[in-house]
Order: structure tokens, then C-alpha cells, then sequence
């Protein structure tokens, strides 16, 4: 990661996990293991829809974000079921997980619906953790950098100059996600280096020197340092790891370098 250039963001998106009590315990035991992360990165906290109200209260004193997993590319309207940037921007949601694999492998999720919902969010105020990457087949036909370089730029289609600072990208090889199997470090940096050329053929060298990307995929409290030790990766978005308190703080202690 590059400190003077870009913002160092961790994220934990908890998934399908927590009730209430347990994320009230989990904030307030994250919040004296990691009492000057404000000096070297963001933390933001993906909890699932029903948690948040709650989240926005929890994390508020320790001043980090809150982010959904998921939202509809919707604004209000007939769409039974679904949750709009706006309402979550309304309970104090800052950030928006767009396009987990989990989503686009379960739910149909495509680039075209993860198009929308990135305008969408951005359009409320909102800043969307955008997550791309390739399946192990994919990987290891050698299509790795074509395919993500594709997704990123369909799900950035019409994002604006002005906006595309507010995005995150998440780069997250499918198969390393709740696997165990982690990327190389130097695997994990040609992707997301590869990311950040797409990015400057879109938006320019400066644009492209300050978005932040992140990577994903089963880091944890042991490999996370050598994985932000690397140029081009401004920060981790973190599944199973982000559960307990220890090794989240863990976690945003080791993007202290
Ligand atoms: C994720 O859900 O985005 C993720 C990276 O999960 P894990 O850390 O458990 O692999």
C-alpha cells in the first residue's frame, strides 16, 4: 500500500452471521484492541441489513463505518423485499459491499446489475466496496487479468471522474474466499496492479494513484501484513477473520506499516 497516495481501508463483512448482543459485544471489545487505528487506515463494519441501526450506534464512538452487503439497484418503489441506498444511507450506512462473488454465484447477480447498483449507491451518498475476481477454473486457464480487468470496467460503466473516488475495489479470487487458500502476495498485487491500469485508462494516472483496492480471500492474522505490505493492495476485505474482535484488530494492527 501506498500511505501518501491512498486511503488504507479495512473492512469486515460479517455475512449471514451475528445477533444482536453479539455485535454489541464484538464493538465494544474491538474498540480498546485498536485505540489509534485512525492514525494508518479505515475500519468499516458490513453487517447483515437487520444489525445496522444497531451498528451505526455501536461503532459510532470508535468512529468507524458502517457498511450493508448488499442493496437493490432500485430507488423506492414495488420491489418487495429489497433495501435502497437511500434507506441506508438514511440509518447512517456509509459504505455498500456491491457484487460479492457470494451474490453474483447465489443470487444472479451480473455486471449489469452490479453496474446499476454501483450508480445507484453512489448516487445516495453512499461509497461502494465493489468486489471482482475469477474462479479457480478461470485462473488457471490464464484469463485472471483479462476477466477482472472486464468486470471492473462494466461495473464502473458512467461513473463519473468526480465520483470514482468514493469507489473501493475489492479484488477477491473466488476460490480463496472462506476456503483457506490464499493468493500469493505477488499473485494478489499483479491483479490488483493490472486493476489500477484499467483504472488509469479510464480515469488518468492521478485518478487511478488514489483508489483504493483492497484484497480478499481467507486473510487473517497471519498472512494480512505481507498481503498490505504490497504496493498496490490499500487494504483487506475480510470474511471469517473479521468475526471475532482479536483477529480483526489483528488485522488493522498489521496495516500499521
Ligand atoms: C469475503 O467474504 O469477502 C471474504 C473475503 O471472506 P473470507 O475472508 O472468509 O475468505
Amino acid at each position: 500500500m501506498n500511505r501518501q497516495l491512498r486511503q488504507t481501508v479495512i473492512a469486515g463483512n460479517w455475512k449471514m452471521n451475528m445477533l444482536t448482543a453479539e455485535a454489541k459485544a464484538f464493538a465494544d471489545a474491538l474498540a480498546p484492541l485498536v485505540p489509534d487505528y485512525k492514525n494508518w487506515c479505515e475500519v468499516v463494519i458490513c453487517a447483515p441489513f437487520v444489525l445496522l441501526p444497531d451498528a451505526a450506534k455501536n461503532f459510532k464512538g470508535m468512529d468507524a463505518g458502517v457498511g450493508a452487503q448488499n442493496m437493490s439497484e432500485h430507488p423506492f418503489g414495488a420491489f418487495t423485499g429489497e433495501i435502497c441506498a437511500a434507506q441506508l444511507a438514511d440509518i447512517g450506512v456509509s459504505h455498500v459491499i456491491i457484487g460479492h462473488s457470494e451474490r453474483r454465484e447465489y443470487y444472479g447477480e451480473n455486471d449489469c446489475t452490479v453496474n446499476a447498483k454501483v450508480l445507484a449507491a453512489l448516487s445516495a451518498g453512499l461509497k461502494p466496496i465493489l468486489c471482482v475476481g475469477e474462479s479457480l477454473k478461470q485462473r488457471e486457464t490464464g484469463v485472471t487479468n483479462d476477466l477482472v480487468s472486464m468486470q471492473v470496467k462494466a461495473a464502473l460503466h458512467g461513473v463519473s471522474p468526480d465520483s470514482i473516488r468514493d469507489v473501493i475495489i475489492a479484488y477477491e479470487p473466488v476460490w480463496a474466499i472462506g476456503t483457506g487458500m490464499t493468493a500469493t502476495p505477488e499473485d494478489a498485487q499483479s491483479v490488483c496492479a493490472a486493476i489500477r491500469d484499467v483504472l488509469k485508462g479510464i480515469y488518468g494516472e492521478d485518478a487511478a494513484q488514489s483508489i483504493t483496492i483492497q484484497y480478499g480471500g481467507s486473510m487473517n492474522d497471519k498472512n494480512a501484513f505481507e498481503l498490505l505490505s504490497q504496493p498496490d493492495i490499500d487494504g483487506g476485505l475480510i470474511g471469517g477473520a473479521s468475526l471475532k474482535p482479536e483477529t480483526f484488530a489483528a488485522i488493522i494492527n498489521a496495516a500499521n506499516q
